[in-house]
């Protein structure tokens, strides 16, 4: 290696150590520093004056075949799909204005959508300067309908498993579905969710979900998901978690406690780049006290169906 080489690579090896000790000091644990500085790296206003950043995802489906008691994008609660047609203008008009590195398709449960085949078809062609990936609980792939796969195996999207059920049933419809991408010759990953549940919100009495309210400079330090930028309503979200929240009040499946977050302004469609990287770029908004201050990781466990139809009707 040249020494010029050596040295640049002396540099940033003790710019990341420099990093983590500072990180250690305010308490951040060393794969969350990871994110924070691969994130600040992503940022920024590109030549074409689009704003780069790291990661956006989109719900294509609100609601899920499953009832995970954790989950972190209110899925049990809600239901219904965003139509192809609609999801396009949305992408057409923010691939103008933001160039993501990794586009995400996820929900709920995003096999649930009845048009998927377009939506993925769309994507590749919208997020031409992205890397695409579908997130799912892998349960309906043993059923998805071939135009799906038709559509996974053109686009070369990325498919990541996300195994939530522990369950002897769960687990059989998740292997039939493996076997399903196995033998349409799909690449796949799979994500063992399951080992590490942790509490996003708080429940009361009848099991309902209630946010925490906690110190939000705590809460965002270890926060997992402040980096996942997210589509909603045509707007910009810092997170998946606050468009869900927001969305799912104003579907009136939230109750009271959560309307303390519609002081957030996520970011409308008319925004500038600057306006756009301003937003990205701040950490803790007062609204991340709904998120837990501390990790706490629970069992893994459905919602009883029962008691949801009981309480969302
Ligand atoms: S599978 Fe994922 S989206 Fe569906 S309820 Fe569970 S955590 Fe939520
Ligand atoms: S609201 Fe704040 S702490 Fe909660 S997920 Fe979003 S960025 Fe993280």
């Amino acid at each position: 290696m040249k020494p010029d080489k050596i040295v640049r690579e002396l540099k940033r090896i003790w710019g990341h150590m420099t990093g983590l000790f500072q990180a250690q000091r305010m308490g951040i644990s060393a794969s969350n520093h990871i994110r924070i500085t691969e994130n600040k790296r992503s940022l920024r206003i590109d030549v074409d004056g689009r704003v780069r950043l790291r990661h956006l995802e989109i719900d294509l489906c609100k609601g899920c075949n499953l009832r995970c008691k954790q989950c972190t994008h209110l899925s049990p609660y809600r239901s219904g799909y965003i139509p192809a047609t609609r999801l396009a203008e949305w992408f057409t008009h923010w691939s103008r204005k933001i160039i993501p590195e990794e586009v995400y398709l996820l929900g709920g449960e995003p096999l649930l959508h009845p048009e998927l085949d377009r939506v993925i078809l769309d994507s590749k062609q919208i997020w031409n300067r992205s890397s695409l990936r579908i997130v799912s609980n892998g349960i309906l792939f043993s059923k998805v309908s071939d135009k799906v796969l038709d559509a996974i195996r053109t686009t070369r999207i990325q498919v990541i498993l996300s195994r939530h059920c522990t369950d002897k049933e769960g687990k059989t419809t998740f292997r039939n579905g493996l076997k399903r991408l196995d033998a349409a010759g799909i690449p796949y990953t799979v994500r063992n969710s399951y080992r590490h549940w942790f509490r996003q919100h708080r429940e009361n009495d009848d099991g309902r979900p209630i946010p925490f309210d906690s110190d939000a400079e705590k809460a965002w330090k270890i926060c997992r998901s402040k980096y996942c930028v997210s589509l909603a309503g045509n707007r910009l979200y810092k997170c998946s978690i606050l468009a869900a929240v927001r969305e799912g009040v104003h579907e009136g499946v939230l109750d009271n406690a959560w309307k303390t977050i519609l002081s957030y302004q996520p970011i409308e469609p008319n925004a500038s780049a600057d306006e756009i990287l301003e937003h990205l770029r701040c950490d803790a908004v007062a609204e991340c006290r709904i998120c837990p201050e501390t990790v706490e990781l629970v069992t893994p466990k459905q919602i009883s169906f029962e008691l949801l139809k009981r309480k969302v009707a």
